[in-house]
């Protein structure tokens, strides 16, 4: 049927219409992609579009909405086909905002490009072979609405390996479209699938309208397309029984617990033993930019916003980049590979008794990322008040904000032992996910009690995860957190650095003296004749400069209009451990936690000597920072710990709060939130630094 066609994908000129379905008047088919979710829908409109697409949000909503050029040559005529990519969604008549999306664009009442443009002149339909029962009920419901129809029946490759033969005649016959089979991730079909689109035609029968019964029609189709063949099916047995032999192990609490542990595990370990490289040379690399700073440009004002501000700000932001994309280049890996459903599954059995359903798993799972996407993406849970309490507490879930202080505090704790440091992050993870799911428990049987509903995991086949996917996301998290540090914590950094150098102070009466004295000692080792001497004599004024200049940073600090805040408020977390400087650091993380190291490295390099900052890098200059006395660092082991368990607990991001605020419907939702989450913080943070203390560790 498509012998002679070929698929370019430019944006070239627009073909003239021709018919059948050669498009519309401008001989351009707009044509919506759908599908259930993990069909490859993304994967089959990369293949198909590559680059060329443009990326906007349907009107009206926060939801992407892409459209991608492929351009189609068949029989000597030129179609340009924009493919309309739609949200991957179980049914068109959910009542979710993605779905009302899905049904509005095949109405023609919808477009990406704010103009409605009437009926769709064709519409593709992503099915997942290896699934095939299940994917026939959406194809059914799309069917039923009698557009021009073509099926992409994708994963064939999967479905071959795993020795299912779909014969595609039948299937043909009995849903009245044309159905091709594509592997998107192969790039095999795609020229036949395109030129299937160009001459789509609406579907020769109708399906059932009752959803029960069209969901008999689809099983017994799936089982007469199905034929498994001769040396197919062989091998099918084997690979069948690799899912078979694995799954039981993977899926059962008793083994797949200690196997879901044992990854989780590995994953940071290898997280920790192979970033401290990178970040070790962006430290480096933004020690010596301070430095470098610091030497062509004149003393003055912008010196010292560009070299304490921005620089170090933006450098202790930087130096936690390689860990953020490792941990999301992992996780991208495990997904990929099928397993992290299986996580679901395991998850979904821990969830229940705690009030919340399954379908929260991937809501908190995406929390671990940023509890923004997390909680937008609680729109899947049918029941609304799952839903609030999934709201409620997937901003516990460990963030990748919250990494740079985990891994600031964990280096500090286990200096050379990555091991531990690695147990340590896997505790906070835990610490983080059980405190979520204790909150829920208390909400379920509180505010939000109600009865639980049963729910339906689907787990699909394993797969050899795809590197390029792993690649891709990497770069977006890590672009997206950088993008972050360029802008708001840059913003911040700038507002601390002015809050902690200005007012400027005369230096204390103390330093003066010393300075005297070091004035004195020098000249009493010019005239000393001795060069032993003069040399010990050189060296005691040495000590009491340092000493007069530590004196007067700190005084400057200590008067600046940051350490007047963080000392009002330090009582209060003086329970805690913290003094005026990490009391300041803790304030201004409530805007965004990201802030924190930087704040720290602000506030300590302001007091300490410089080369503390640019010759030993940020993390060293944090750690070895005093308190006031000169002596006793900020970071104590019992502060660590206290500091810690606080980051995991407390509720610290101003963009959550909004979110909450918007998808829960009412401001009193967040403010519950941050109440609750910063009152949990504190008072656990205050039970690990008492008990410390008791212990006598200090
Ligand atoms: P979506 O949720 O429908 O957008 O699905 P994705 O495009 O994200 O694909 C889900 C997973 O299936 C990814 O791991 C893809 O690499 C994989 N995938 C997509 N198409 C194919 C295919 O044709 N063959 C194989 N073997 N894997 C595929």
């Amino acid at each position: 049927m498509s012998e002679g066609s070929s698929l370019e994908t430019i944006d070239g000129a627009i073909a003239p219409p021709t018919e059948p379905g050669g498009g519309g008047p401008t001989g351009v088919l707009h044509v919506p992609l759908l599908g259930n979710p993990n069909t490859g829908k993304t994967t089959l409109f990369n293949a198909l579009c590559g680059l060329r697409h443009k990326t906007s949000n349907f009107p009206g909503t926060t939801q992407e909405a892409r459209i991608g050029v492929v351009r189609v040559a068949a029989a000597g005529a030129e179609s340009e086909v924009h493919l309309i990519d739609l949200p991957g969604i179980y049914s068109l008549e959910l009542d979710l905002l993605e779905a009302r999306i899905c049904r509005d664009v095949l109405a023609g009442r919808l477009s990406p490009k704010g103009e409605p443009i009437g009926d769709p002149e064709a519409v593709c339909i992503v099915a997942d072979a290896t699934n095939l029962a299940r994917n026939l009920v959406f194809v059914g419901e799309v069917l039923r609405r009698r557009l021009p129809t073509v099926v992409a029946l994708n994963m064939i490759d999967l479905a071959r390996a795993e020795g299912r033969e779909i014969n595609l005649r039948t299937l043909e016959e009995q849903l009245g479209c044309r159905v091709v089979a594509v592997s998107a991730r192969k790039g095999e079909g795609l020229e036949l699938l395109a030129s299937a689109i160009r001459t789509a035609t609406v579907p020769t029968h109708t399906p059932p309208g009752d959803q029960t019964e069209l969901e008999h029609w689809a099983d017994r189709l799936a089982v007469r397309a199905m034929q498994p063949t001769g040396s197919d099916a062989a091998r099918s047995r084997s690979k069948v029984s690799l899912t078979d032999r694995l799954d039981p192990l993977l899926v059962s609490p008793w083994t797949g617990i200690p196997i879901f542990a044992a990854v989780m595990i590995a994953v940071f370990y290898t997280i920790f033993s192979i970033a401290q490289f990178p970040m070790e040379w962006i430290d480096t690399f933004f020690g010596t930019a301070a430095d470098f700073v610091e030497r062509v440009l004149p003393e003055g004002i912008l010196r010292d916003l560009v070299a304490r501000g921005v620089v170090v700000g933006i450098g202790a932001t930087a130096v936690f980049v390689p860990q953020i994309c490792l941990l999301f280049f992992l996780i991208s890996l495990l997904e990929d590979t099928g397993y992290l459903a299986r996580a679901a599954l395991l998850m979904h059995r821990v969830l229940r008794p705690f009030g919340l359903p399954g379908h929260a798993f991937v809501p908190l799972l995406s929390s671990h990322a940023c509890a923004l996407p997390g909680i937008m993406s609680t729109r899947v849970i049918p029941d609304r008040r799952e839903r609030l309490a999934t709201i409620l507490v997937a901003p516990f879930m460990t963030c990748s904000a919250r990494l740079p202080v985990y891994v600031l505090v964990t280096s500090l704790l286990f200096k050379g032992q990555p091991l531990y440091a690695g147990l340590a992050f896997v505790g906070c993870y835990m610490l983080g996910a059980l405190a979520g799911l204790f909150s829920a428990f208390i909400a379920r049987r509180t505010i939000l009690k109600g009865p639980s509903r049963p729910m339906v995991l689907e787990l699909p086949t394993y797969k050899v995860p795809s590197l390029r996917t792993a690649l891709v996301t990497t770069i977006d998290r890590g672009w997206v957190f950088l993008k972050n540090a360029g802008t708001n914590i840059l913003a911040i950094c700038i507002v601390l650095w002015w809050l902690g150098s200005y007012p400027h102070v005369a230096p204390p009466e103390s330093a003066k003296l010393l300075h005297v004295q070091a004035t004195d000692l020098r000249a009493i080792a010019e005239t000393a004749g001795d060069k032993a001497k003069s040399d010990a004599q050189l060296e005691n004024a040495q000590k009491l400069e340092d000493e007069a200049n530590r004196l007067t940073a700190a005084d400057a600090k200590a008067r600046s209009f940051i350490g007047r805040m963080g000392k009002t408020v330090q009582p209060v977390f003086a329970p805690l451990g913290y003094d005026w400087q990490l009391t300041i650091g803790v304030l201004t993380s409530f805007a965004a936690r990201e802030v924190f190291v930087s704040t720290m490295a602000i506030v300590t390099s302001a007091g300490g000597d410089d080369a503390d900052v640019h010759d030993e890098g940020i993390v060293r200059s944090i750690a070895t920072a005093p308190r006031d006395d000169g002596k006793t660092p900020i970071f104590t082991t019992a502060t660590c710990w206290s500091v810690l368990v606080f980051f995991v607990l407390a509720m610290q991001c101003l963009p959550t709060l909004a979110v909450t605020a918007k998808e829960a419907g009412g401001a009193k939702w967040a403010l519950l939130q941050l109440a609750w989450m910063s009152g949990v913080a504190y008072a656990a943070a205050f039970i690990v630094f008492q008990s410390l203390r008791l212990a006598g560790i200090s």
